[in-house]
């Protein structure tokens, strides 16, 4: 977690290798900090992440040397969705060339000979769980699941995953206090009126994130310490859409047996806001060396560490079988994203296949604390 205002911007197909650089020299600076004020192994800790920082800050610096400002994006983290043509009934994206959908399997061009079928009924199942793990003392993540009602009376789904920074239990509290001011800031902008349009719903959630944000920035000065702070991945279920606004590197996936990703049946909704993942996006490290880099916890957005944040939204048609899952970081450290979707679909039960999850999460060393809610879209 880096506080200070640093500003990463990811767009298009390249990186500017100069804000990269600021990233990694606050994370220096971060470091630094640690060095003067711990003892043993602390101090160790801070000496071999100041070292591999360098290390980093070298190779982005001869970048620069070689005239590179702006670096090619080669193997972006999440995948990019290749689904561009929308069921007319379903809503789900499918290939270019498709000839039935992959979801609800409707002809995706409708031609005389086969009437439109009605859309199916769904229904969203869901179950949330929150393991502290098998290496720390408290749980700093908080997770929610629950329902609201709209003006109009419809009722939909919010999804929240926080997972919380700071010494002396300090997470904990960020990541309550975000789960609480969101939940009483959505509640009441949505009684108030219904969002129209894509556009609107994010400008809510926003708002609402922006309000969890100012408040446990003011409590982490009230509080003297620096450095409190929060990810936050959340998800509202409106009909047969969601819509996700997101800080950090927790992570919203899309799964379905059918297939959604390129070549697979997931995809990750959500990119995460942290060095390594800028890493592997210009090619410095691969997925794989990413998820156990001595780096990975560095992540330059989070609520409550800035007096204002950016914060990425978007929205997503869901179709039957769908499957939404939220989760910290606890969970991706452990398991591969294929066997974490394999789980998902292999289980019917949303609450066993979370129970699943975090047990094999556990299994493999439990570093951290975990948190996984499922909701999937039912016939
Ligand atoms: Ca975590």
């Amino acid at each position: 977690m880096l506080p200070g205002s640093r500003r990463l911007r990811v767009s298009g197909d390249s990186l500017s290798v100069r804000e990269l650089l600021a990233v990694v020299e606050s994370g220096v600076f971060y470091w630094r900090q640690r060095l003067d004020e711990s003892e043993g192994v602390a101090r160790e800790q801070a000496a071999a992440a100041i070292k591999e920082l360098s290390r980093i800050l070298d190779s982005l610096a001869q970048q620069l040397v070689a005239g590179r400002e702006m670096v090619q994006i080669t193997s972006r983290l999440p995948s990019t969705r290749v689904a561009p043509l929308a069921c007319a009934i379903c809503g789900r994206g499918n290939r270019a060339n498709a000839k039935y959908c992959i979801a609800c399997g409707s002809p995706m061009r409708l031609g005389e000979k086969s009437a439109p079928r009605p859309p199916p009924k769904l229904s969203l199942a869901v179950a949330a769980r929150t393991d502290v793990g098998m290496a720390r003392k408290v749980n700093e993540d908080t997770c929610y699941s629950g329902e609201f009602t709209t003006a109009d009376g419809k009722i939909g789904t919010l999804l929240l995953v926080a997972d919380g920074m700071g010494g002396h239990a300090a997470g904990e509290v960020a990541s309550q206090l975000a789960s609480e001011t969101i939940k009483a800031e959505l509640k009441e902008s949505l009684s108030a009126g219904v969002p129209a349009t894509d556009e609107d719903w994010h400008a809510l959630m926003r708002q609402a994130a922006l309000k969890a944000n100012e408040r446990i920035y003011t409590q982490s000065r009230a509080m003297g310490g620096r450095g409190m702070g929060t990810t936050l991945t959340m998800a509202l279920v409106a009909g047969r859409r969601t819509h996700i606004a997101h800080v950090g590197d927790s992570r919203a996936y899309l799964i379905n047996p059918g297939g959604v990703g390129e070549g697979g049946p997931w995809t990750q909704l959500t990119a995460d806001h942290s060095l390594v993942a800028r890493l592997v996006d210009i090619g410095q490290l691969t997925p794989e060396q990413a998820r156990v880099h001595p780096q990975r916890n560095m992540i330059y957005r989070s609520l409550g560490t800035d007096p204002t944040v950016d914060v990425d939204t978007l929205s997503q048609a869901l179709a039957p079988g769908d499957v939404l899952l939220l989760c910290s970081d606890g969970l991706e450290i452990h398991v591969e994203d294929a066997e974490l979707s394999q789980i998902v679909i292999d289980e019917p039960n949303e609450a066993h296949a979370c129970e699943r999850l975090i047990a094999l999460a556990n299994q493999r060393g439990g570093k951290d604390n975990i948190s996984v809610i499922i909701a999937r879209m039912r016939t």
